[in-house]
Order: C-alpha cells, then sequence, then structure tokens
C-alpha cells in the first residue's frame, strides 16, 4: 500500500519504546543536527543547495545556531555569496535611507525587505518534512500493528504541539473508524500522561517544603522541566 508520505517505521519503533516524554522531540533534536551539519558539509558547493541558501536562507533560530556550531570555515564560504545576496536585496533602500522624502515610509519599506529575507528557513522545512513523516507514522502503525497499540498505551505520550500534529495527521493515516479509535487512545494516553506529570510537579513543590526535605524525590527532581516541555515543544520549527 502506498501512502502519502514515506514511512518512518524504525525511529517511530524505537521512540516509542524510549519512554522519553515526547520522542517526537528527541527525534526533530536529532533532525535539527542532521539538517546543521548537512549546511555546514560539503553540500553546500553544490551549485543547486547553492542558490537556495543564498535566495532562500534560513531562520534567524537556525542561522544563529549555523554560526555558534564551531565550523568556522563552512560558514564564512557559505555565508559570503549569502551576505553578497542580502547586500544586494537592501541595496535600493539603503539608497532610499540616504536621500529620504518620507523617513517612515522609507523605514517601513527597511523592515519589509529584512522580514522577506528572514522569511523562509531550509532547515525549518527540511525538518518538517520529517516531522510530517513522523507524525503519520505513528497512527498509520497504530492501525496495522497490535503490537504497536500495546507500546503506545505504554508509552510516556507526547508534548502538546506534537499531539495536535499527529491527531493532524491521523486521518490521512486511518480510514475514519479506525481513526476514531485512535483518537480515543490518543486522548487516554495523554490525559494519563498529562496527570501524572501534574503529579510529579505536585511533589517537586511539596518536596521543596523545609518538613519535606528529608523525604525521597521519587524521580521528580526535573518535574518542571517535563511539566515545561509537555506544553512546548523541546524544538521549535516556523
Ligand atoms: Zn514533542
Ligand atoms: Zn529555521
Amino acid at each position: 500500500m502506498s501512502t502519502k508520505y514515506q514511512l518512518e517505521t524504525i525511529p517511530v519503533w524505537d521512540g516509542i519504546a524510549s519512554q522519553s516524554e515526547c520522542f517526537i522531540c528527541d527525534l526533530m533534536q536529532e533532525a535539527q543536527k542532521d539538517s546543521i551539519s548537512f549546511y555546514l558539509g560539503s553540500s553546500v558547493m553544490n551549485p543547486e543547495t547553492r542558490v537556495k541558501v543564498n535566495t532562500i536562507g534560513f531562520c534567524p533560530q537556525h542561522t544563529s545556531i549555523l554560526v555558534q556550531s564551531g565550523s568556522p570555515n563552512s560558514m564564512a564560504v557559505m555565508w559570503e555569496s549569502h551576505f553578497e545576496e542580502t547586500r544586494k536585496q537592501l541595496e535600493k533602500v539603503l539608497n532610499e535611507l540616504e536621500h529620504p522624502k518620507n523617513v517612515a515610509k522609507t523605514a517601513r519599506k527597511l523592515k519589509e525587505a529584512l522580514d522577506l529575507r528572514e522569511h523562509g528557513c531550509l532547515i525549518c522545512d527540511r525538518m518538517e518534512e520529517r516531522l510530517n513523516r513522523y507524525c503519520f507514522t505513528i497512527p498509520y502503525l497504530w492501525g496495522q500493528d497490535m503490537q504497536f497499540r500495546e507500546a503506545f498505551a505504554k508509552s510516556k505520550g507526547f508534548c502538546l504541539p506534537h499531539m495536535a500534529r499527529i491527531m493532524e495527521l491521523a486521518p490521512e493515516a486511518l480510514d475514519a473508524k479506525t481513526a476514531k479509535d485512535f483518537s480515543c487512545a490518543m486522548a487516554e494516553l495523554q490525559k494519563r500522561s498529562l496527570e501524572r506529570v501534574a503529579h510529579d510537579l505536585w511533589y517537586m513543590t511539596e518536596h521543596y517544603k523545609s518538613e519535606n526535605r528529608d523525604k525521597p524525590w521519587n524521580g521528580c527532581e526535573d518535574a518542571q522541566k517535563r511539566a515545561v516541555y509537555k506544553e512546548i515543544s523541546h524544538i521549535t520549527t516556523r
């Protein structure tokens, strides 16, 4: 059977068994690392990639990660032509600033030119593609494989943004009846998972009270982080 997205069976199976609070976040961390290495590697010498880098470029967040990744040589090579393109795109508005007729209007144009330059991101795009493949594979496997259903129910669930993405893709991966069953299984899993994290967070706040100092942590010493990253994704794209 052909599917809309390429299936990512192995990473999804590994992830669901990993007992992470959101294994999609973990996979996205890897996806980001891979994309950063891709653009700092030899691929950027490929003329097609170079054109894309110069025209589409990267969002500020990923540009910042690229430059901090410890590859000054690759970054310099890649950025030389990108920088040139930015200068070219700003030339007109810089000339206007130099000879202003209406400062407010020119300032708006400058802002628009910069927004346009920061609009695209090759790394966000690559990550989004992978995210969709992972989030599609989850309901797909759930519909096909009873063992996966069991592993899904025993897992720690997902962060809220990734749960939302999985649910968006579920109707594309499953027939209507199975999609409803999956929706129900997801709700049960997530309710349980949110309750567990809420309890751990409560336990943590109790533990900070002086009378409870000597009690064991019961694995709740990082509950504040787990609660935060249950609500927001570890790794974001635009
Ligand atoms: Zn997540
Ligand atoms: Zn980006």
